[in-house]
Parts: structure tokens; sequence; C-alpha cells
């Protein structure tokens, strides 16, 4: 594939131009198995000896070296628009993830490893698509008469969308500016300041909470760390009143070595059900995301252990009795 021509405001080097294509799965499962530190089943260069048991097969927060940008000073965070960055795959017709019809726009990078997670490799920052807010906007040119009628847009994906906060903001400007809405799909990151950065300029969030707990929150996302940014970034949404849509992935099983994963149980319904009621000027409602093995196929790919493979789909009774527990508290719910 072509690296991309676009006028950047930074001079890129010969190196970098060479980045601006995707890298093959060879290359990014090299990078991903020495982000966790060896080969599966390992935490750092230590194996593992706990073969059966799940919690013992998440990477481990010492191993995800990956750089947190807003680590730093509060100096060095950047407030301005960004008008290029690292992009997955653009899908430019779709009427699920927000209002009328959508494109969805695919960030590459993310810092969590959810264990459901079904783009692996869309995690890993600073690899993809480099691209320019105009390009992606002329990817989009020939069905912006479809997007503008059903009062629809753009909707930013990832990956985690936030991570490059700066490109999400110069995305929704330009979206604004041809009539369009903009929606960001997201797992929360970033901290206050970003967020009021961010949030005038988008008429929709998509927050996947993970758990209402904040064990199983670490269970399965493998950054502990993450569950107060989440609820932060909830209470920001609150005081910004932007719709939102809390989501999260069902998961069901008797398998004793998913116990503390599973997300079907009443306290964690009742958890999720409870976030939606204390942030009713954002919250819209609650919606429901059965877990699918859809992306199994990927990490096969990319030579990474699938750690859900034993996994199945959660039955329609399992969801049924999801959708009357939340129902039951009042809170609508979507599937
Ligand atoms: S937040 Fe989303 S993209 Fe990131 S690991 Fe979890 S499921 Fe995957």
């Amino acid at each position: 594939m072509e690296s991309t021509t676009l006028m950047m405001k930074e001079e890129e080097d010969k190196d970098e131009e060479d980045s601006l294509l995707l890298s093959p799965p060879t290359t990014q499962t090299q990078q991903l198995l020495a982000l966790k530190g060896g080969a599966k089943h390992s935490r750092g260069n230590v194996p593992c000896s706990h073969g059966e048991h799940f919690s013992c097969h998440l990477p481990d927060i010492e191993d995800v070296t990956l750089k947190n940008e807003w680590d730093e000073t509060e100096t060095s965070v950047d407030f301005s628009p960004k008008n290029w960055g690292w992009i997955h795959s653009i899908d430019s017709m779709t009427s699920v993830d927000g209002p009328g019809l959508r494109a969805m726009i695919f960030f590459q990078g993310c810092q969590k490893r959810c264990a459901f997670c079904c783009n692996p490799d869309s995690l890993e920052e600073n690899v993809g698509k480099k691209m320019a807010t105009e390009e992606v906007f002329s990817a989009l040119e020939t069905k912006m008469t479809y997007y503008r009628k059903s009062g629809g847009g753009i909707t930013m994906s990832g990956g985690e969308c936030m991570l490059q906060y700066r490109f999400v903001v110069a995305l929704a400007r330009e979206a604004r500016a041809r009539g369009l809405t903009s929606i960001i799909d997201t797992a929360a990151a970033g901290n206050d300041m970003i967020w009021d950065f961010v949030l005038p300029h988008i008429d929709m969030v998509l927050l996947c909470c993970k758990s209402s707990h904040p064990v199983r929150y670490g269970k399965i996302t493998g950054r502990p760390e993450n569950f107060g940014v989440m609820l932060a970034f909830l209470a920001k949404l609150e005081e910004y009143k932007v719709p939102t849509w809390l989501r999260f992935v069902l998961m069901s099983s008797d398998d004793e070595k998913f116990q503390d994963i599973v997300t079907d149980g009443e306290e964690e319904l009742l958890g999720v059900a409870a976030l939606a009621k204390m942030h009713k000027r954002c919250v819209k409602g609650v919606e429901i995301l059965p877990y699918h093995n859809f992306g199994a196929f990927k990490y096969k790919e990319m030579n990474i252990a699938y750690k859900l493979e034993q996994m199945k789909p959660p039955s329609d009774e399992v969801i049924r009795r999801a959708k009357r527990v939340i129902e039951g508290e009042g809170v609508k719910v979507l599937l």
C-alpha cells in the first residue's frame, strides 16, 4: 500500500514515511509479544506456572510498557486540534453505533487489553495508517448526502479513539462544519482537561464501562487503575449532559476459570443499572453487548493466545434475564 501524501505539519523522514504502511501481522505479533514481555502464557520473562487459571494469563500492568501521553506534566499536554492521526480502518456506511447512517472511523491504538477484545490488531499505538482530517473526509465524500439526510455522521471508535484526542477534535470540528454529528465510542481515557477540550465538539458518547465492579473491571481490561478514569469520565459526561449509552459486554460461563470476569451476575447487573441511574442527565440507557468470539481468528493469525477460547456466547435466556434485571431498576435497555 502506498504511503499517504498528506500535508503534515511535522517534517517526516523516510523511516516515518515507511511506517505509514499497515504493519503485516507478523510484525505486529512480534511487537505485541515484546510489549507483553515474551511469548504466550508468560509474565515478563517468567513463565506462568498456573496454566488453568484465567487471571494468571491477563497481561500484567507492569508488562504493559505503553506510554500514557497524559502521565506527564500538565504543561506538556497540547490542547490544539491535530490534523492527522493513526487510523486502523474506516467503514463508510453503518447504521449501528449511533443514529442515522454513519461512517465508523476505527482509530489505531489502545492501552487496555480486554479479554474479549475482537480487534487485537488495533491495539498497538503509533502504527496503522496515518491520515489527515481532509483525507478521512475525502474518503467519505460520496456518502455525505446519506449521512446528512439520515441525521447521521461519524462515529470515532477504536482501538481507543480518546488516546488521540486532538485528532478527535479535528475530525469532530470538520464533521460539524459539514452538518454531521460526531460520536465517540470509547472505554474512557484521558483526564479532566482533555475531556473539557473534547466534549464540546461531541454530540453523543458510547461508553463501554466493562464492569461496574473495580476488581472485575481490572481482570477484564488488564488495567485496574482505569476504573477510576471511567467513573471520572462518566461524571464529566454528566456535567456536560452529553447523551450517552452505557455499554458492557455480557459474559456468562459455568467454567471455574472464568468466574472472575463473567458479567451476568445480579450484583454486576445491578451495578451497571446503578451507574446509569446515578448519571441520569447523560445516560439514556444501557446497551447490552452479548459476548461473541468473532475476533478469535485474528489472535490465531497474530499467533497470540485467545484467552476466552472456551467461552461461549451467552444464551438467549441469560440475555433476557440481564435485560430484565436492568430494566427492573427503571433503566432503558438497548440490545
Ligand atoms: S478497550 Fe476496546 S479496543 Fe481496547 S482492548 Fe478493550 S475491547 Fe479492545
